[in-house]
């Protein structure tokens, strides 16, 4: 197996984009078989070695990053199948999680077939989009990650190997998994008992619902309970024709009664994303677009799925519910072919891109949050967001995913005095958004980062469960240490 300790070979593996920089590790294995994968982590009688296992190093809360264990690269298991048609509405697609998402998406389109998860952020493994439960602008329609899944197979800590398919393995009524591995046998296993915020999106923390299936643990687990080697796809048919706009409104209030109007299915038009840019990113864009309304207050983009029939009938409802609400009608961008469609997307990109050649500028870390909370408290949290960051006279942006009650919180700190004063700002959004019902994490989980705020939402004993699910599956607790449980909780023995 490859295995590289020169500085230059490693010092990638330090970082992801959180900007965490104390990363360190004495090496980087980068197994090229699954049996390689499976050898690295065998128990072999010797003391054993920690792992932290790495993807592409998109992720943003430093989960990645290794504080003094070996990285495991899945960057060689990058094998992507032929899709595999079971009927003329679903095809299975097996891939290895090195694999680009990428190169996925591309090959399933271009045997007709679509992978609907879509992180915003395509340079990413899929490995890592499920051990996340990645989701994105179409997880509006389609859910997160864990949706499309229907086998994964994991190496296990110690090297054991679980090939679980959707429906094998679900909790009984005490909430207990009973499966057998091939080499330490039968093993029964507690779900935690907590019940997860009633928000659209969750991403914080180990999944735990009753009756789960045994693949859902493990979907979002952060790389905590096991090496995820392999997985099988679901893909849907690819849609025939696709509308996006980006729409302006003079209000809030009428932007808000809008997004009201695209949730209700009897206004006749069901898109699959709806996205939310303030007047303060728009502010931001316009150094590349200076065309935008200087009387915007916000704007909504949508993805709209039709067929080349449905196409104009699609597009009269969105102006009639546009007019409804006073959108800047003149000023809105509707895409209808691939090109201007693809002009639209990169214009969505440029924001990360921006904020982060103003951070470079500053030479100072964003503060950034991902909460989301249920529907009818999400205002209250919208008006706090901004309330507080007016206050204190900080520079933010606020965006993503207003369909799923779910928006990025960006606070851009001019120095160092300000960064502080947003990370004192950061703990009072997240009491905030959990007093609201919310949780702390929608889509991009806990890493290192935000392990310290997980306490808030589960309470002591709910990170107690989580230990214990994770000493059951990784007893010599050398799997992705300091992911969404803080290493402390785990050190001590009666937590
Ligand atoms: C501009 C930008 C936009 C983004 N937008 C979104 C978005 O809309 N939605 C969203 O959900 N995320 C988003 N992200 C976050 C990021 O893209 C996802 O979290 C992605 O899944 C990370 O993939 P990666 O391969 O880069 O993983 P890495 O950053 O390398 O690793 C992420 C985590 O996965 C673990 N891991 C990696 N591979 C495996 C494996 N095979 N088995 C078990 N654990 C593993 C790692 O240990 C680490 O904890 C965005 C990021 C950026 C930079």
């Amino acid at each position: 197996m490859i295995y590289k300790h020169d500085q230059a070979s490693i010092q990638g593996f330090l970082e992801d984009t959180s900007n965490l920089k104390t990363g360190h590790t004495p090496g980087v294995f980068f197994p090229e078989t699954v049996d390689e994968l499976a050898g690295l982590l065998k128990r072999d009688g010797a003391e054993p070695r920690r792992f932290t296992i790495a993807g592409n190093g998109t992720g943003t809360t430093g989960g990645r990053i290794p504080m003094g264990d070996y990285v495991i690269s899945m960057q060689k298991l990058d094998r992507i199948d032929e899709p595999a048609v079971l009927s003329e509405k679903h095809a299975i697609m097996t891939v290895q999680a090195g694999a680009l998402l990428e190169n996925i998406q591309i090959k399933a389109e271009q045997s007709g077939w679509f992978y609907p998860p879509d992180p915003t952020e395509k340079l990413c493994f899929i490995g890592s989009t499920i051990a996340n439960n990645s989701s994105g602008a179409r997880s509006f329609k389609y859910g997160s990650t864990r949706e499309h899944i229907a086998r994964i197979l994991i190496i296990l800590p110690g090297g054991d190997r679980l090939d679980l398919s959707r429906g094998s393995c679900k909790a009984d009524k005490q909430g207990t998994f009973h499966f057998t591995l091939p080499h330490s046998g039968a093993v029964t296993l507690q779900r935690p008992d907590y019940r997860m915020p009633a928000t659209s999106k969750h991403n914080a923390g180990y999944f735990s619902k009753e009756g789960m299936d045994l693949i859902d643990l493990f979907i979002g687990s952060e790389g905590t309970l096991g090496v995820i080697a392999e997985a099988d796809l679901m893909l849907i048919p690819r849609p025939a024709s696709l509308i996006s706009s980006l729409i302006h409104f003079g209000t809030i209030d009428d932007l808000f009664g809008f997004v009201k109007l695209l949730k209700e299915p009897e206004n006749g038009i069901s898109p699959r994303a709806i996205e939310f840019f303030d007047k303060n990113s728009l502010g931001l864009l316009a150094q590349k677009y200076p065309d935008l309304p200087r009387e915007s207050e916000g704007a909504i983009f949508i993805e709209l799925e039709t067929t080349p029939e449905s196409d104009e009938a699609a597009l009269d409802t969105l102006f009639t519910l546009m007019e409804s609400c006073n959108a800047l009608t003149d000023n809105s961008w509707v895409a209808l072919d691939r090109e201007e469609q693809s002009r639209l997307r990169e214009f969505r990109h440029t924001l990360p891109l921006l904020v982060n050649d103003w951070l470079s500028r500053q030479k100072e870390s964003k503060i950034s949050t991902d909460m989301a909370v249920p529907g009818d408290r999400f205002r209250e949290l919208f008006d706090f967001y901004r309330n507080s960051c007016e206050q204190e006279g900080f520079v933010y942006i606020l965006f993503g995913h207003i369909g799923n009650e779910h928006l990025h919180l960006n606070i851009l700190p001019r120095n160092r005095e300000e960064f502080l004063l947003a990370k004192v700002l950061y703990r009072k959004l997240v009491e905030k958004a959990l007093a609201l019902g919310g949780t702390l994490s929608a889509e991009h989980g806990i890493g290192k980062l935000k392990a310290e705020y997980l306490v808030g939402l589960y309470q002591e004993r709910g990170i107690m469960e989580m230990v214990r699910v994770k000493k059951s599956l990784d007893p010599d607790l050398i799997l992705n240490i300091g992911n969404i449980i803080p290493a402390a909780c785990l050190e001590t023995e009666n937590h």
